[in-house]
């Protein structure tokens, strides 16, 4: 039984750029977990990793034409009108091999499976949650002599006559420890693509935010569950034996486990990472309700620098309505400690989602001048912008579906459209993100690096907490060129305006119930604001 994995390339179009929200940063090592999982189980196993080598479509289809394999395993990313690209790539790969057997496995197949498994009648199976057991299983299956029993392995969807049928859920894999280390792209090309070293410290999240599908992922009643520090100490000193590395990255969706037993393990795991041989550096994500003076010193000792902060909302309704299980009061702490210890911050924030009223903008606005989180105007401009993405899977979906308040949308109707139900914030939402985008263009990024080509700012990040980007992890913020002289004047400017003219936007706003002609005088005036900051006569 030979095995090909596939991850793909991670098609974009400019919409869809910054919307890196179609696999959680956590979904980053799958392949590289279920790989590891088949060699553990005797099979021989390549990895085609697409997205992280570059290759285009035309190079993918080749190597897939050319690679001898009897079960190709595909990680399948939802990756709006261009999803539909990758499937069409797959079903030539089965009109030219019809004997392979084709698996996806994913967030979105998981979700989306009786759609594609209805749709794509050349796709045979669809691993739904955790895919390594599932996968380990259908080879041996395959291999075997019983040429339907694979039909039978729990967690596994597929066709039978014309139907989608879904075989009852595997429990979630509970001894990580227990599982081999995730294979790896080769070494010099993570430092080609500037990738970070990733590694999975824990699954799962206590938190159940509306707005998060890392739970149903996993199974509704599936805990977070997390490694041994000597674990993981023992995988951190096998990557540098290979790589070098001293750069780390925690792909955790929710670094720290519950309560006080949680807090202690991460302690632990400080007092290992410190003591190692080589010194590291790290980057985590987390909530803002664990972040604790004395635990993120520890942390900062053992070499942590960046933090990914779900703050979401300084508004407590919108926290309440996200069921983030998190205060205002504990944002503006954790900044306050990260800021103190001098850990670079990025943030989960979403101003608009379709609960989302003007008195919550407001306050959200005041919440990032308060806590000085608008240094730059590329940060400013995602933190306004910033519209929830709702996809099936998460609990949001499901509950505005019900509502009659969303329309499943786009390919598989797996994007779920939906108007903000106060038509003011809506026409605020629509200007702000004309004024956002041309925000974007002028800056290009340039005002979050320093002169020396370190990164200044603060925050802004378009990514969600717990939905990063999918499998090759790049950094939400690509590298770019410091700014030409000049040009900080101009940021500073542009800065200011976007404050002022969100803030005017949302009294004007207030004070009516704005028409499409409103959104268009406002688009208008917002460009204009902007041409004459940027270029003063
Ligand atoms: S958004 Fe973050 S805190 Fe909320 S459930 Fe997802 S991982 Fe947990």
């Amino acid at each position: 039984m030979r095995i090909l994995l596939l991850n793909p390339p991670l098609l974009t179009t400019p919409h869809t750029t910054d919307l890196v929200v179609n696999a959680p940063l956590s979904a980053c090592l799958v392949t590289g977990y279920a790989g590891a999982c088949l060699q553990q189980a005797g099979f021989e196993v390549q990895v085609a990793d697409a997205d992280v080598a570059g290759w285009t479509m035309a190079e993918t289809a080749a190597f897939l034409s050319g690679a001898a394999y009897d079960l190709l395993g595909v990680h399948l990313k939802f990756l709006w009108e261009r999803t539909p690209e990758i499937l069409d790539l797959l079903a030539a790969v089965k009109r030219q091999k019809p004997a392979v057997h084709l698996n996806l496995y994913g967030h979105y197949p998981t979700f989306a499976w009786e759609t594609l498994l209805r749709e794509y009648p050349f796709i045979d199976s669809i691993a739904r949650g955790e895919p390594e057991f599932i996968l380990v299983e259908l080879a041996r299956q395959l291999a075997g002599p019983d040429r339907t029993a694979w039909r039978r392995i729990e967690g596994l969807a597929r066709r039978e006559g014309d139907k989608a049928v879904g075989n009852p859920l595997r429990p979630a894999i509970v001894d990580l420890d227990a599982l081999p280390f995730p294979l790896r792209p080769p070494a010099d090309l993570i430092a080609r693509r500037q990738m970070h070293h990733y590694i999975l410290g824990s699954r799962g999240c206590f938190g159940r935010c509306t707005f998060c599908y890392l739970n149903p992922f996993y199974g509704p009643e599936a805990p977070w569950r997390g490694r041994s520090p000597e674990n993981i100490i023992k995988e951190i000193n096998a990557v540098h034996r290979q790589t070098g590395s001293t750069s780390f990255y925690f792909a955790d969706a929710n670094f720290f486990g519950p309560g006080e037993k949680g807090r202690r393990r991460i302690l632990e795991l400080a007092a290992l990472l410190k003591e190692l041989d080589f010194p590291i550096v790290f980057g985590l994500e987390c909530r803002s309700s664990d972040v604790e003076e004395e635990v993120f010193a520890r942390l900062v000792e053992a070499g942590l620098r960046d933090v990914f902060l779900g703050v979401e909302s300084g508004a407590r309704s919108a926290l309440d309505r996200f069921r983030k299980g998190t205060t205002v009061a504990q944002n503006e702490r954790a900044l306050k400690i990260l800021r103190n210890l001098g850990i670079h911050i990025s943030l989960g924030f979403i101003n608009f989602d379709p609960g989302a009223t003007l008195e919550e903008i407001k306050e959200n606005l005041y919440f990032l001048q308060r806590m000085d989180l608008l240094d730059c105007p590329t940060t400013t401009a995602h933190l306004f912008f910033h519209r929830l993405v709702v996809l099936r899977g998460m609990p949001a979906y499901g509950q505005l579906l019900e509502q009659g308040r969303l329309h499943p949308a786009g390919f598989t109707g797996h994007e779920g459209e939906y108007q903000i139900a106060d038509p003011r914030v809506e026409a605020l939402a629509r200007v702000m993100g004309a004024v956002a985008r041309r925000t974007l263009e002028f800056t290009r990024g340039e005002d979050l690096w320093g002169a020396a080509g370190e990164k200044i700012c603060s925050a802004g990040s378009m990514c969600v907490h717990g939905a990063g980007d999918g499998e090759a992890g790049l950094e939400c913020s690509g590298t770019v060129s410091p700014p030409a002289n000049g040009r900080w004047e101009a940021f500073n400017r542009l800065n200011m305006f976007l404050q002022s003219f969100l803030s005017g936007l949302i009294d004007e706003a207030a004070g009516g119930n704005p028409a499409r002609e409103w959104i268009e005088q406002a688009v208008e005036k917002g460009l204009k604001g902007i041409e004459k900051v940027v270029r003063p006569s």
